[in-house]
């Protein structure tokens, strides 16, 4: 008798296209090859998957987008339910944010401070979403272990630029640890120098305990895995075109098959085209970010910036610096970019990563980089994440708007989104699970608002203290 092939992954069908714009474009296109990441390019090559979708198949619940939120939602939909997933993505398996982020896992989701919940939703409410982000970073920490992903665990360093940030950072640390009691400490500038990093444009910073380093396409396809393990099925080169709603069941139409699905999972993050779902029309504001890794540090380069740790760190600037020294000695820098997709390989965007490289580091100013990409991350316009049931009846569920936040958050987020479709109900009443998104009000002119916003911020964050 023949033996069949070994099973192989998706070989992409159409080349990166490096001015996507979830905007403008329908959806993300079709069996597109990876962006020019680090992390894929180190990853190895990807897992068996199990094809682009063709003809007529039924599935108890479809998802739709194979990041880390849709893998993590199959792997415990499997793991948790008995139910076997199946995993429609447009492009290569995790093609998105989860294999171009910094792999900066924090006990964070959205982009609100513990003091902005608090104000929000009132102390009670803000330890309750703490208790929730601190489980799905124990998660997370959990699945590092088992899955393949280079972790670089010990916490997060938050650098303040200026020494009005640092104040600031100082009542954070306050907060966090009288009513969290999260054992945060605030670090004098001598400290951070001599026990941390030598980054020129420290003042002082904040130690969380609780950070871990992650190279992403690794720990994507160790979900892809897993969740196969367990029995999902994943679809890449299948853009989900349409979602038709019968009486009872849900009809997904692919370029090449229709999914017939009970329950659908949406977790398309910064990637969401605008005609994907009426519900979740203008509900995400995609916002681009830059990264670059330069080529490996020389001893005298990590003697001279002064690198005793792995750990993740950020900084405090409004439109942050984040960074990190790789395991092979690299560094790995991020920020902002550009605006649009049509101006995204705009070298002037790169540039900005090159001079807060060289202002932090000055000895590393001109370092080649080997590898630039860049993404689209998923900004809710409140800030936060929603894991929800938009309508009460109709088993359509989404997760996404972790604003930056969410390499950490998803594997809870993705464990939440399987546990609604399963048709178990959340345990407590966040406001993460509660209500939607909201939606711009202004969506045609948000970019507008970005321009400008992006103008004050630079402003605000440059200025030097008085
Ligand atoms: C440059 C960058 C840096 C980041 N850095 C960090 C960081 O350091 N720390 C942190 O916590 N977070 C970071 N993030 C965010 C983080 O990567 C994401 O929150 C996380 O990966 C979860 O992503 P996701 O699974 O929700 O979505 P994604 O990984 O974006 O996956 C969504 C998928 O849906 C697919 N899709 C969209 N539409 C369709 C359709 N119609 N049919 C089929 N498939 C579709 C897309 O192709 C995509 O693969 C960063 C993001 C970017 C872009």
């Amino acid at each position: 008798m023949d033996s069949l092939p070994p099973p192989a992954a998706f070989l992409p069908t159409a080349p990166y296209d490096p001015h996507h714009d979830p905007l403008r474009d329908p959806h993300p296109g079709q069996g597109r090859a990876y962006a020019p990441s680090y992390w894929v390019a180190t990853a190895g090559p990807p897992p068996a998957d199990d094809g682009p979708l063709a003809g007529e198949t039924d599935t108890d619940v479809a998802v739709i987008g194979s990041g880390f939120t849709g893998l993590a939602c199959a792997l415990f939909l499997a793991r948790d339910h008995g139910i076997t997933a199946t995993v429609l993505e447009a492009n290569t398996v995790a093609w998105g944010c989860s294999t171009r982020n910094g792999g900066q896992g924090q006990n964070a989701s959205g982009r609100l401070s513990r003091a902005q919940w608090i104000a929000r939703w009132g102390q009670e409410t803000a330890l309750a979403l703490h208790a929730e982000i601190l489980e799905g970073f124990e998660l997370f920490t959990d699945l590092t272990r088992e899955l393949d992903c280079e972790p670089q665990p010990g916490g997060h360093l938050y650098i303040a630029h200026r020494r009005r940030n640092l104040e600031k950072l100082r009542a954070d640390s306050d907060l966090a640890n009288r009513i969290f009691g999260y054992g945060t400490r605030i670090l004098p500038r001598e400290e951070v120098w001599r026990d941390f990093v030598h980054d020129a444009e420290a003042v002082g910073a904040l130690h969380e305990p609780l950070g871990m380093g992650v190279q992403p396409a690794k720990l994507a396809f160790g979900y892809l895995r897993a969740a196969r393990g367990a029995g999902a099925r994943i679809h890449p080169g299948s853009p989900v075109l349409e979602i038709r709603e019968e009486a009872e069941c849900f009809l997904l139409r692919t370029p090449g098959g229709l999914l017939r699905a009970r329950a659908v999972a949406i977790a398309t993050g910064g990637y969401t085209g605008q005609k994907l779902h009426p519900r979740l029309r203008s509900r995400i504001m995609p916002i681009l970010s830059n990264n670059m890794v330069t080529r490996p540090l020389t001893d005298s380069e990590i003697a001279a910036t002064g690198f005793r740790t792995r750990q993740v760190i950020t900084d405090t600037r409004t439109l942050r610096y984040y960074y990190r020294l790789l395991p092979d000695n690299r560094l790995q820098i991020g920020s902002r970019a550009a605006i649009t997709g049509a101006d995204a390989a705009n070298p002037a965007h790169r540039a900005v990563l090159d001079d807060g490289l060289a202002r932090k580091f000055p000895a590393l100013a001109g370092i080649a980089a080997d590898h630039s990409w860049w993404g689209w991350v998923d900004v809710s316009h409140d800030m936060m994440p929603r894991i929800v049931q938009p309508e009460a009846g109709r088993n359509l569920f989404y997760a996404m708007g972790y604003g930056g936040n969410g390499v950490s958050y998803s594997a809870q987020a993705g464990r939440r989104l399987a546990a609604l479709a399963a048709g178990r109900p959340l345990p407590q009443r966040l406001p993460i699970f509660q209500g939607e998104l909201p939606r711009h009000p202004f969506a045609p002119f948000r970019r507008l608002g970005q321009r400008a916003l992006y103008r004050l911020y630079h402003r605000r964050d440059e200025a030097p203290d008085a």
